[in-house]
């Protein structure tokens, strides 16, 4: 079959199960007959080979069923960077490009600051802060030994030396050191939380966190303090709807300037407050 009809047939069988049918069919067809995606529109006419044809079908029946297309091919384009993933890991969303973004607003240049990233997952967030910031120290944590393994072999991928990952909860792998700025995509949904059911195929210890989403950020907002410089930054993602809450929960901890950032789509997405020396 030409390449141009494998795409419309995967796309008719695709179009009720993905909002993104011709992308996925594309990316899945570029993923077995290994070429850029450029390659699809130049030679349309080109014919597959019935043993590709069958490994193009084998990974186009696992996206029907509902599998991410990055989970099927293991990567995830993300601050320009392409990031391997995994069932372990969440995939990198583009709106938490958001917060890489407010990070490098706020992180100097030529500084030396040593930066936090809580929860890492694949290590998109960190990794694209490094590479950014080379004369900053980047520490990435996460309670998973299999994310972590994926955010190391990410971070090897990127051949940085200014990266560190430690395995463990929240803050627990760094007390005792000061960080100017931490950053965190953490599990923020509802446990009841509908979207729950698209998302089946990702970790649930990276999506949820208590009845109202909040659990974990209450803990960040609890401990974080202690492990930043006098006057040092948080920045922490969470949902569109809860940035109110959020708001609240940094005031009670003693946090100031408090401020929620709008995603590209214009949904409020990122709070960022300073500690004023608790
Ligand atoms: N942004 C993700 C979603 O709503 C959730 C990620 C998270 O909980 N950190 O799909």
């Amino acid at each position: 079959m030409r390449l141009d009809a494998v795409i419309s047939n995967a796309v008719s069988r695709l179009s009720d199960r993905s909002d993104s049918a011709r992308l996925d069919a594309e990316i899945l067809l570029c993923q077995a007959i290994n070429k850029p995606r450029s390659y699809l529109f130049a030679h349309p006419e080109d014919e597959l080979d019935e043993l590709t044809h069958n490994r193009f079908e084998k990974q186009l029946q696992r996206r029907i069923k509902g599998e991410p297309v990055s989970y099927i091919t293991g990567k995830r384009e993300f601050w320009s960077h392409n990031f391997l993933v995994s069932p372990a890991t969440l995939i990198p969303r583009p709106e938490t490009e958001l917060l890489v973004d407010l990070a490098l607003q706020m992180i100097p240049h030529d500084s030396d600051w040593q930066i936090l990233d809580l929860g890492t997952g694949s290590g998109a967030i960190a990794i694209s802060i490094a590479a950014e910031r080379l004369m900053c120290k980047v520490t990435a944590t996460d309670i998973s030994p299999d994310a972590l393994a994926i955010a190391q072999k990410n971070g090897r991928q990127a051949k940085l030396s200014n990266l560190i990952f430690l395995n463990g909860d929240w803050t627990t792998p760094v007390i005792g050191k000061s960080f100017n700025i931490i950053i965190s995509n953490p599990p923020y949904l509802a446990e009841d939380n509908e979207a729950l059911m698209e998302l089946h195929c990702e970790p649930k210890k990276a999506l949820t966190s208590g009845a109202d989403g909040l659990d974990d950020i209450r803990i960040l907002a609890r401990d974080c303090a202690d492990i930043l410089i006098q006057d040092g930054w948080l920045m922490i993602e969470h949902g569109i709807d809860q940035a109110h809450d959020v708001a609240n929960i940094l005031k009670a901890e003693g946090w100031t300037d408090i401020i929620c950032h709008n995603d590209l789509s214009g949904r409020p997405r990122v709070t960022v407050a300073r500690q004023n020396g608790k």
